[in-house]
């Protein structure tokens, strides 16, 4: 099978020690079966820290952290064994996956802080390039989302109108209604999820009872960015007709939200952008009953 890509994915690499939200910290990081039999053919402090539950194992954190995280932020395992001997999920990680009928596509995720940057703050116009080529084999897919999907982002990405003039029109096209709850509804929804990080909960909180400091419409590029983004990550996995409708209305909603949230924080730019989609995505996107409820919240709408 073919292998797509975002143009900018290839651009990506961590930036390790001068991460400010290291996705070794307060995540639980998966040892793969592969690994583990590498580690304990090796020994020392490789076979040590591997806790096991539910036939999954992985690493026990300390204080929050990756046994294996330095001080200075790097990795012991990639400094003394090299990158061959870290798990696959670090190998993958921020990368997500999608397969579809007979093509595989590969992404970055928001959540981390350097893939934010690049997704957010890229330039170039969102395409997808063939990288290469994969084993998988094709799957029979009831329903093919790509050509929807192709349709959704060429419209976003038309220069000739704003944001929100092409947030109408998906929304009427396909018939979504992210006003089925006010924003300080969805708000209040977004707090009774599951939460991660108590900062997000402050971000919530505050923005609940603030009023509207700015006008964002100088980050209309980037919230676009945004969009195709979920659009790519969501959409095109979508079983039928009517998810796919509930996954486009759940990516609007993650940037209306996005909007709200920019416009009452202290500051409106790029950087703050990044820092609260980082964080929408780690809590959002990165837990899938989240995601799924709020899925769900658009799907029921569309089945009545
Ligand atoms: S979050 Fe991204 S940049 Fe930070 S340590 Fe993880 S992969 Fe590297």
């Amino acid at each position: 099978m073919n292998l797509y890509a975002p143009s900018y994915y290839k651009r990506f690499k961590c930036i390790a020690d001068r991460c400010k939200n290291s996705c070794c910290i307060d995540w639980e990081i998966d040892v793969d079966e592969k690994t583990y039999e590498k580690y304990l053919s090796v020994g020392g402090y490789l076979k040590e820290n591997i806790a096991e539950s539910d036939g999954c194992r992985y690493f026990e954190l300390k204080n929050g952290r990756c046994p294996h995280l330095l001080e200075n932020g790097l990795c012991r395992i990639i400094i003394d064994y090299g990158e061959d001997y870290i798990a696959d999920i670090c190998r993958d990680h921020p990368r997500f996956y999608n397969c579809i009928s007979e093509r595989r596509e590969v992404g970055l995720g928001l959540v981390c802080e350097e893939a934010a940057r690049i997704i957010i703050g890229d330039d170039e116009l969102f395409s997808l390039e063939k990288i290469g080529e994969c084993d998988d084999e094709p799957i029979d897919c009831d329903f093919d989302a790509l050509p929807e999907r192709d349709n959704i982002i060429s419209l976003i990405l038309e220069s000739d109108k704003t944001l929100p003039v092409k947030i109408k029109m998906l929304e009427n096209k396909y018939s979504i209604n992210v006003n089925i709850h006010s924003m300080n509804e969805w708000l209040g929804i977004l707090t009774e999820l599951e939460i991660l990080d108590k900062k997000w909960e402050e971000i919530l909180n505050s923005a609940t009872v603030s009023e509207r400091k700015h006008d964002c419409c100088e980050l209309y590029p980037n919230l676009e960015r945004i969009l195709v983004y979920f659009v790519y990550r969501h959409v095109s996995a979508s079983s039928s007709y009517l998810n796919l409708r509930a996954k486009l209305g759940f990516s609007i909603l993650s940037v209306k939200i996005l909007v709200y949230l920019i416009e009452r924080a202290q500051e409106c730019n790029v950087e703050n952008l990044i820092g609260l989609a980082r964080i929408y995505s780690s809590e959002i996107e990165y837990s899938e009953e989240n995601t799924d409820a709020l899925i769900y919240e658009f799907e029921s709408e569309l089945a009545e």
